[in-house]
């Protein structure tokens, strides 16, 4: 049987056994729904609400703040709409040229609708240029989205910076804390973010599931039109077995924040190490940055990042090249692009995404893998070893 190593962590992650096991009854014997007035309905609404609380103690924000949803996608999409309908003119969203494709989409949608999209840019090593943001922000400024950790090299924005600017230039300030969010500690209510937007599936939960977090009093429209769950900000019958997951992941990341980031931290030093000691050419993306612990973003020089995920995929090591939503476009990755300007660059670019469940033998199956690929592909691709 063939050896499997997942290194794909940013792309989803394994659903954790005491997640599964809390889930299970909501798919079988507890079949109520959350809007019944009988046990069953009682017992479902019960649970939603002690996993709203579980997902609000891990982003340090009120219970009520929080709104279920189907995805990170839909958070994101219920935020920019939030944010944009209002009935004035059109006016500006400022955001970062290295944003998920679920906000990308957004602006450009939104752009063909008459808005004036800034994406701001990042330097060489992933850095937002916070001095082009803040001259950004004008008069017309309907909204700043921008992502607390990047979902293809972990680089980290300063988001505490960010939103005193938001708050000071009264601006509304939407978040992407996917990728942060398990990863670093998020207060929510002690920052000036006006919606924030996560996802189950990253943080060991399920995926189909995710969550807006929307300050009270902040402009808030529905996506979704229909019944009066989530009190009225989504329409449509809750995911409860997908929430009860989401809950129970959610207090699992809580609790185990600090021992999984240094379990990891060691993980991927160990690995960029061993990497720099056998491909002194090899080039981390954004490792001058800070990052969250997990993630590393590689280039080879010379070899196409697809060609090296195929290969590392029959030798049973999982990566991706660029992000799982972009996995199966033929464009490189927009955000190597953003930060080197170099389309090579850009397409030798290797997702390697750690979890706590790797281990030190995962790293150095790993190294040696790419020991014996590499030339491999070199030799094919050159016809020089
Ligand atoms: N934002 C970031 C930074 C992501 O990494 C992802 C998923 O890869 C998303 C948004 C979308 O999340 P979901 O899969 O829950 O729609």
């Amino acid at each position: 049987m063939t050896l499997r190593i997942y290194l794909d962590n940013n792309a989803t992650t394994p659903v954790l056994p005491q997640v599964l096991e809390a889930i299970l009854p909501y798919l079988s014997t507890k079949i109520g729904n959350p809007s019944s007035a009988h046990h069953f309905g009682i017992e479902a609404q019960r649970t939603v609400d002690a996993a709203r609380d579980d997902v609000g103690a891990l982003l340090g924000c009120a219970s009520d703040e929080i709104i279920f949803t189907s995805s990170a996608t839909e958070a994101i999409n219920t935020a920019l709409y939030s944010a944009t309908k209002r009935g004035r003119a059109r006016g500006r969203i400022v955001t970062t040229a290295v944003e998920h494709s679920a906000v990308l989409s957004y602006c450009t949608a939104l752009e063909e609708d008459g808005f004036d999209i800034v994406r701001v840019g990042v330097d060489r090593a992933g850095v937002l240029n916070v001095d082009e943001l803040r001259e950004s922000i004008t008069a017309e400024t309907r909204l700043v989205s921008v992502m607390w950790a990047n979902n293809e090299t972990g680089v980290i924005f300063p988001i505490g910076d960010i939103s005193e600017l938001c708050r000071e230039k009264g601006v509304l300030l939407h978040v992407d804390a996917v990728q942060a969010a398990g990863k670093l500690s998020i207060a929510f209510d002690d920052l000036a973010i006006d919606y924030l937007s996560v996802s189950a599936h990253k943080i060991f939960g399920p995926k189909g599931v995710g969550a807006l977090i929307a300050r009270n009093g902040a402009p808030f429209h529905p996506l979704h039109q229909g019944g009066h769950q989530e009190s009225g900000r989504r329409g449509g019958t809750e995911n409860v077995a997908g929430i009860v997951g989401f809950g129970v992941a959610a207090r699992l990341a809580k609790n185990e924040l600090e021992s999984r980031a240094a379990r990891i931290h060691n993980l991927r030093s160990h690995f960029e190490d061993g990497l720099g000691r056998l491909f002194p050419d090899a080039c981390i993306h954004g490792i001058t940055a800070p990052r969250v612990p997990n993630t590393t973003n590689i280039g080879f020089p010379g070899i196409d990042g697809d060609t090296l995920v195929a290969a590392l995929d029959i030798e049973g090591v999982c990566v991706s090249a660029g992000s799982a939503c972009m996995a199966d476009s033929i464009a490189p990755s927009h955000v190597i692009m953003a930060m080197t300007h170099s389309y090579a660059a850009a397409s030798e670019a290797v997702r390697f995404s750690l979890s706590h469940l790797n281990t030190e033998r995962d790293v150095t199956q790993t190294l040696e893998v790419l020991s014996r690929v590499l030339p491999r592909i070199r030799q094919a691709e050159t016809g020089s070893a």
